[in-house]
């Protein structure tokens, strides 16, 4: 059954492909993103509403409009370091703006949620895999923001019957397998679009940050996962919702580590272009290892990530930074 769904944030990365997956599955969109880091040209599908999601009076406008089947929330900031250095910023978007948006969706009856969150709502891991269960411990105000929402969406649930899925992603990468969309964030800070650049000339080298970690080669070990596979589950878990099943909270990830030094290498062999590597200090609050237990997402959702090669997930993320001037 086709359904509308707003989803907030539908310019930027991940948004822009949950908008064109939405869409081709039949279902209407309307996009709220106020293009603080979104591309209006990202918006392939629907209408794009320009605007703040803090904004109560333009939600109350456009949710008290028309009828919406659910909202899906993309719309955060999402750099550790910033986190630190700017706690507020944080708070008032990810926290604060995110309270305002589910008020006003209480307000209209809409009563299902799926949110962006993150493994950096674990913290430092006490086990990897790291399940659901593993103890919430963030360790900046970026992973802090996350998983306060989390924990006020299970209040308003008991309180007020508001519907939701929280999705912890590890780290989201690739880009459209057709080619209309890819990751462009300004400024980049994520390691596979950076490897990129570099292997387009577009950026003399890429640093390593820390090569002394306890891992086999001394560098960072993370749990790469398609951004159209994380659509899909996204998609999952809204026919979920739409069918009355509980809610709750689903790790995103393959299972399989990469490290620095071996996401360098694999674009090296997908691009077949030099990359120059740099060798730098440690990133603050950066875990050696940080691998995913999504058996929860595969069980309960019904998850099946299809992309799961970080040769297909580099391959897919170069196709489209190749293809930009
Ligand atoms: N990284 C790196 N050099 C860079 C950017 C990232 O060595 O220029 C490392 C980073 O320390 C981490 C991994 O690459 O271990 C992935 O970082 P990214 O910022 O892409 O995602 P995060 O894990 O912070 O969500």
């Amino acid at each position: 059954m086709a359904r509308h769904v707003l989803v907030v944030g539908g310019a930027g990365y991940i948004g822009s492909h949950m908008v064109a997956l939405l869409a081709e599955r039949g279902h209407a969109v309307t996009v709220l993103d106020d293009l603080s880091s979104g591309h209006r040209d990202a918006v392939l599908a629907g209408e794009l509403v320009v605007g703040d999601l803090g904004d109560r009076a333009l939600l109350d406008a456009l949710l008290g409009g028309r009828r919406f089947d659910a909202v899906m929330h993309f719309a955060a900031r999402i750099q550790v370091a910033e986190s630190v250095a700017q706690p507020a910023r944080y708070y008032r978007n990810n926290v604060a703006a995110t309270l305002t948006l589910l008020e006003a969706m209480l307000a209209h009856g809409v009563g299902a949620f799926v949110f962006s969150s993150t493994a950096a709502v674990y913290g430092e891991p006490q086990r990897v895999p790291i399940d659901e269960d593993h103890p919430k411990a963030p360790v900046n105000p970026y992973g802090r923001s996350k998983w306060m929402v989390e924990q006020m969406l299970a209040d308003l649930e008991a309180a007020h019957g508001l519907r939701s899925v929280s999705l912890r992603y590890f780290n989201a990468a690739g880009a459209d397998p057709a080619g209309r969309l890819g990751e462009r964030h300004d400024p980049e800070t994520h390691l596979i679009p950076l490897v990129l650049q570099a292997a387009a000339g577009r950026r003399e080298a890429v640093t390593v940050f820390g090569t002394d970690y306890d891992t086999h080669d001394g560098t960072c070990i993370r749990d790469y996962v398609h951004v159209a596979d994380l659509c899909e589950a996204h998609l999952l878990a809204l026919e979920r919702l739409w069918a009355g099943a509980p809610g709750g909270a689903f790790n995103l990830g393959n299972g399989n580590g990469f490290s620095v030094r071996e996401v360098i290498e694999t674009a090296r062999r997908v691009t077949g272009r030099a990359i120059r590597v740099r060798e730098g200090p440690r990133r603050a609050g950066d875990p050696a290892r940080l691998v995913a237990d999504s058996r929860r997402a595969r069980e309960v959702l019904g998850w099946r990530p299809r992309h799961d090669a970080l040769e297909t997930i580099v391959a897919h993320a170069w196709a489209w930074e190749s293809a930009r001037a």
